[in-house]
């Protein structure tokens, strides 16, 4: 078996968060591949040594003496090797990056630094091989990643290697600049060394124990999904779900290996699979909720609409003349409501209506703002009847009024729409309903 295992900030903030993911790689002699993220905060008013890098490079850019900010970036790593007794110096490696700032080298090149200096000890605190990702993940001239080039080279690369360490984050364009993904690219980094070495699984580590039915912050303590397809996970991560980069999910998909999400600080626990399709029934209908607020609704009325063609065309082309993406379309006989980002469609908000009149010749045109949007998702919806009547219930229960309601064809999510002052009340009585009351 062959194992990626990719190590999140907070399980390598310190050097004894460093020794846990020792542990926990030497437990298991299939987890052969490791890619670290950079030191993150090692307690709740530290900061993360990427979001350090990205300060030091602007203040080394602006002309500068970064010479300070840099020794305690420095000092970092240090104690860490310190933490660790290794015989390591990366005095050499500091004095690189000096001359790069000097250089105003970018702020991708300064924030991969956090990666590529943790893959560093990494290497040498296991004795496996360090791998350079600027020679092996590759982005095209305008930045985009190169996924065929990339599973191709660090295929090859990897062949022959038993045991690795490939730091996350970045890679470099064809010219040799290194390019970041974007924040949180590191799980993307492993899905990707995933993919290129057909693993049999990609076990993603950070600092809580898999993907949660409902934001922590809304409902207290909530359940843990202990199965949840690519799917379902997609439609919970659009709605504001964060577990994984969103990017991870597709190379691993594609060559159908399963991800497991764990705990670095308690391992025993089995944490949340991630996978294609799977016949097990979840223990609830619902496999998560998840929602945004700053939505906003565009009501369009006209007599007869259902009877001319082309009404929605013409409403739509508006919207794409102007660069905005709607969300939602529920329509009635001689009405249609357009729901967009509340942020994007406010620059635009008067074009957007003098084209609509121009275009579709409507009776009116009303708008509500100030909405949120509530995703349902659940595989086990699919079976089961009346799961949107118990959600109206619930609702009703709390006397909240839904402005909007959308079940998608798959039968895999039904989407809500509230007032935003609304949202916090509605996502407790929809978990209250389907989680708590089954228990
Ligand atoms: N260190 C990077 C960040 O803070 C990438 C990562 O941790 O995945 O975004």
């Amino acid at each position: 078996m062959k194992k990626v295992v990719k190590f999140g900030g907070s399980s390598l903030a310190s050097a004894s968060q460093f020794q846990k993911v020792g542990d926990i790689i030497h437990a298991d002699e299939d987890r052969r591949y490791v890619v670290p993220s950079a030191p993150g905060k090692r307690n709740s008013k530290d900061t993360k040594v990427t979001d350090m890098l990205y300060a030091t490079y602007a203040y080394a850019e602006a002309g500068n003496d970064f010479t300070k900010a840099l020794a305690q970036i420095e000092a970092r790593y240090q104690e860490i090797i310190d933490g660790l007794g290794l015989n390591l110096s990366l005095k050499k490696e500091f004095a690189a990056i000096t001359e790069n700032f000097k250089k105003k080298a970018g702020s991708d090149y300064a924030a991969s630094r956090g990666e590529y200096l943790n893959g560093i000890i990494m290497a040498d605190y296991l004795g496996y091989e360090f791998i350079n990702p600027a020679e092996v993940i590759f982005f095209d001239e305008e930045g985009n990643f190169m996924a065929d080039k990339t599973n191709e080279v660090l295929g090859a690369r990897l062949e022959n290697v038993e045991r690795a360490v490939i730091p996350g984050f970045f890679g470099a364009k064809e010219d040799g600049t290194i390019k970041t993904f974007s924040r949180g690219g590191s799980d993307i980094t492993g899905s990707i060394v995933a993919r290129a070495i057909k693993a049999d699984i990609y076990e993603n580590w950070t600092d809580v124990s898999g993907c949660l039915i409902a934001d922590p912050r809304i409902i207290k303590n909530p359940k843990t999904i202990s199965t949840i397809t690519y799917r379902e996970l997609r439609e919970l991560s659009y709605m504001g779900a964060s577990v994984l980069h969103e990017d991870a999910i597709f190379p691993v998909r594609r060559a159908g290996i399963p991800i497991n999400i764990k705990n670095t600080n308690a391992p025993k626990d089995a944490g949340t699979w991630i996978v294609e399709s799977t016949c097990q029934k979840p223990p609830y209908i619902i496999t998560g909720i998840a929602g945004k607020k700053n939505f906003c609704a565009i009501n369009i009325e006209k007599a007869m609409m259902n009877s001319e063609i082309g009404f929605g065309r013409k409403v739509l082309q508006v919207f794409e003349e102007n660069g905005i993406s709607f969300e939602h379309m529920p329509s009635g006989i001689d009405t249609m409501t357009i729901i967009v980002h509340q942020s994007e469609f406010e620059e635009k908000e008067q074009q957007v209506l003098a084209g609509i009149h121009k275009l579709a010749e409507p009776d009116s045109i009303e708008m509500e703002a100030d909405l949120a949007l509530i995703a349902v998702v659940g595989r086990g919806m699919r079976q089961a009847k009346g799961t949107a009547g118990r959600i109206f219930a619930a609702l009703a229960h709390s006397n909240i009024n839904i402005k909007m309601i959308d079940q998608g064809s798959s039968e895999l999510n039904i989407i809500i729409g509230v007032k935003e002052s609304d949202f916090e009340t509605a996502i407790q009585e929809i978990y209250t309903i389907f989680v708590d009351t089954v228990d």
